[in-house]
């Protein structure tokens, strides 16, 4: 085996395989499978589909998100996989879809998913966002208005597609007594038409349109339709929070082609098939993609 097929970094499936203590291991047997396998197919295929969350993924978290910047060296593998123009590439984030750009500054621009998959960014510029019935968006306004009010002990954040509850970096009693009063006040609304509730790590929130497994969806339905080559190319989807694993399970329906991956410092409980710590063993994911990508090395590894 070359050593361009070795894997940078540490590549794990579950605990179990890894030391509790923090020890670094290298690759479990059927993770690094997984990934020979995944990139193997690349060979042949034109337009991989590369599918990454922001906050946590590609950058660490920050309570003042504005200076969450890309891990160092992980923008020049991105920006280096977009150059090649093989990867059709996409952000999906919690975020409204125009702050990402700034952040990642690559050429060309990138497709992003905003507001958890219910706002669409093209690369030229052209935005969709989806909206609820009007009865809907009346009740989520008053929502709105009463957490301007009082935030409920919280951290409230402003949507244009619903109302946010943070409680991060509280204590563990406090985070408790803001969740309760959040699903109080959440809860009799999801029964309304086009709201629903979206669990992530320290936080609630109360939206209208599709999750992250629907942009997964919905960008799978293009391919399918044969938009740009795509219709069984490979694909993975990168993320770290409870918020990703809607998008985790909609990638797995597409069966070995593919690919879940939870980008995680510790370990917990996932749908994905691989984990991996940033930032280092996601540069090294990042590598093996821009190798794989590279239409060179694809004519290589089909006559190795
Ligand atoms: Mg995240």
């Amino acid at each position: 085996m070359g050593r361009e097929r070795r894997l940078d970094g540490a590549l794990r499936r579950k605990p179990g395989t890894v030391d509790w203590l923090g020890k670094r291991e290298t690759v479990t047997p059927e993770a690094a499978d997984r990934l020979e396998e995944f990139f193997a197919s690349f060979a042949g295929r034109s337009r991989p589909l590369l599918l990454l969350d922001y906050d946590g993924t590609l950058a660490p978290f920050r309570v003042d998100r504005f200076t969450a910047r890309p891990w160092a060296g992980v923008r020049e593998l991105l920006e280096e996989i977009q150059r090649q123009g093989q990867t059709r590439m996409a952000v999906i984030t919690g975020r409204p879809a125009a702050e990402i750009a700034p952040m990642l500054a690559l050429t060309p621009a990138l497709e992003v998913w905003g507001l958890h998959g219910a706002e669409r960014l093209f690369p030229d510029g052209r935005r969709e966002l989806e909206q609820a019935p009007a009865a809907t968006q009346a009740r989520l306004d008053e929502v709105r208005e009463h957490l301007r009010r009082d935030s409920l002990g919280g951290l409230f954040e402003d949507k244009a597609n619903g109302v946010v509850m943070h409680w991060r970096g509280a204590s563990r009693h406090k985070a408790e007594q803001i969740e309760h009063r959040t699903r109080e006040l959440f809860d009799p609304l999801t029964r309304m038409e086009g709201l629903a509730l979206l669990d992530f790590e320290a936080g609630l929130e109360l939206r209208v349109g599709r999750n992250k497994g629907g942009a997964v969806e919905a960008i799978l339905a293009e391919a399918a339709a044969g938009v740009d080559g795509q219709a069984d190319s490979p694909m993975a989807y990168l993320g770290d929070d409870l918020s990703d694993e809607a998008a985790f399970r909609a990638v797995q329906r597409v069966g070995r082609r593919g690919l879940s991956v939870l980008v995680r410092r510790t370990w917990r409980e996932t749908a994905a098939e691989v984990w991996l710590r940033p930032p280092e063993e996601l540069k090294g994911f990042l590598r093996r993609w821009r190798e794989a990508g590279n239409t060179k090395s694809i004519f290589n590894s089909s006559n190795r």
